[in-house]
């Protein structure tokens, strides 16, 4: 249905500097697909539908939508418009007309309906998202659930062929998430075919056909939800959705500041929600740091936190190393070591030794 190749996009910010935002995106798109696009925030999601929809167009590439270039001259932008739908995080309701309005306006315009037809296939579109009681409301007399599902019903009302939604959810109290998504569940079981930002990950895991992962303005990762929420290829999609968090330390020498790994290992405990760890983690690295790691300079430190698996660990990564230099240590700071964790993993890996405390 969509083909897209080589799709760029470029930005000049304001003090002149050139920011390429998408990179080289290339997908295609079947009909009846409902894929989720994932990712960290900052690396192009919205700007790629954005660009899809021409509502900002790209810089480079093609776009192929039911064998038309959307990006050839003279493409009506009126075709684009009531053939690709697209739901905003923040609604986009017209705030000054009511909601049977709202809904009946573009079918009017666009596509020729007379007003009796229009709010017939209005009222039809309203019950189907639950708010055939509201249409005479304001959108300002409306929760944000509802004022989202009345924004799907509008895109409905164009008979689009594919739907495009930034985070529908985001904008919204967790009180209403879930009447919204169970919206959009429905019409991915009507065969919608659908493009959603979002990072409700598992409706994105239940309702999917397959999952883009965008990272650095490209799919970094594209695959069904088991391969990319189970099996993911890249670290980067792993610690996305595992949503792994972690401090780095190189300690490069005996004069790096220790005082300062703490210090951020405490910070880090109190915003994850995982201060009952920061003992442990104290108490290891200063036994590290008196025995084993004061010959094995440089090394890197980490401090890991897998939110998902809720798993807490430190680990020592000694690179070009190929036996574990616990294993040199004495019994007495082995033992004491083994009583601050509930495991000493020693492993080695494609980068040297690494021994990993999960406490
Ligand atoms: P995401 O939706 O993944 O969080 P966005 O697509 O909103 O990311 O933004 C990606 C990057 O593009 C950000 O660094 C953002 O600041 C930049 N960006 C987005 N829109 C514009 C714009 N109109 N002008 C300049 N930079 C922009
Ligand atoms: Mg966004």
């Amino acid at each position: 249905m969509i083909t897209i190749k080589h799709l760029s996009k470029r930005f000049v910010t304001p003090d002149g500097k050139d920011l390429q935002v998408l990179k080289d995106v290339n997908c295609v798109i079947n009909r009846g697909e409902v894929i989720s696009i994932i990712g960290p925030s900052g690396t192009g999601k919205s700007t790629f539908l954005r660009a899809i929809n021409l509502l900002d167009p790209p810089t480079g590439g093609e776009i192929i939508f039911d064998g038309e270039n959307i990006l050839a001259k003279g493409y009506p932008l009126n075709k684009l418009r009531q053939k690709m739908g697209m739901v905003f995080q923040s609604f986009n309701l017209f705030e000054h007309m009511s909601i049977l309005d709202n809904v009946t306006f573009a079918p009017m315009k666009l596509r020729g309906l007379t007003r009796a037809q229009a709010e017939e296939e209005a009222r039809v579109l309203l019950r189907k998202v639950g708010m055939a009681e509201k249409a005479a409301a304001m959108p300002s007399d409306l929760s944000g659930g509802q004022k989202q599902r009345v924004a799907i019903a509008r895109c409905l009302a164009m008979h689009p062929e594919v739907i495009l939604f930034d985070e529908p959810t985001s904008a919204l109290d967790p009180t209403m998430v879930g009447e919204v998504l169970s919206v959009m569940r429905q019409l991915a079981a009507e065969g919608m075919t659908m493009l959603i930002v979002t990072h409700e990950m598992r409706f994105a895991r239940d309702v999917s056909t397959r999952i883009f992962f965008m990272n650095e303005g490209v799919i970094y990762e594209d695959g069904t939800p088991q391969q990319i929420f189970e099996n993911p290829v890249h670290s980067a999609t792993k610690q996305f959705v595992q949503r792994i968090h972690k401090l780095v330390f190189e300690v490069d020498g005996p004069d790096f500041d220790m005082l300062d790994v703490h210090s951020q290992i405490a910070a880090f405990c109190n915003k994850y929600n995982i201060a009952d760890k920061r003992d442990a983690a104290d108490r290891i690295i200063d036994t590290m740091s008196t025995t084993v790691a004061a010959t094995l300079h440089p090394y890197t430190l980490r401090f890991t936190y897998g939110e998902q698996a809720d798993i807490t660990a430190i680990d020592y990564m000694k690179e070009g190393s190929l036996q574990s230099f616990l294993a040199t240590a004495d019994t007495t700071v082995r033992e004491a070591l083994t009583s601050l964790c509930r495991e000493i993993v020693e492993e080695p890996t494609s980068r040297g030794f690494r021994v990993k405390f999960i406490l």
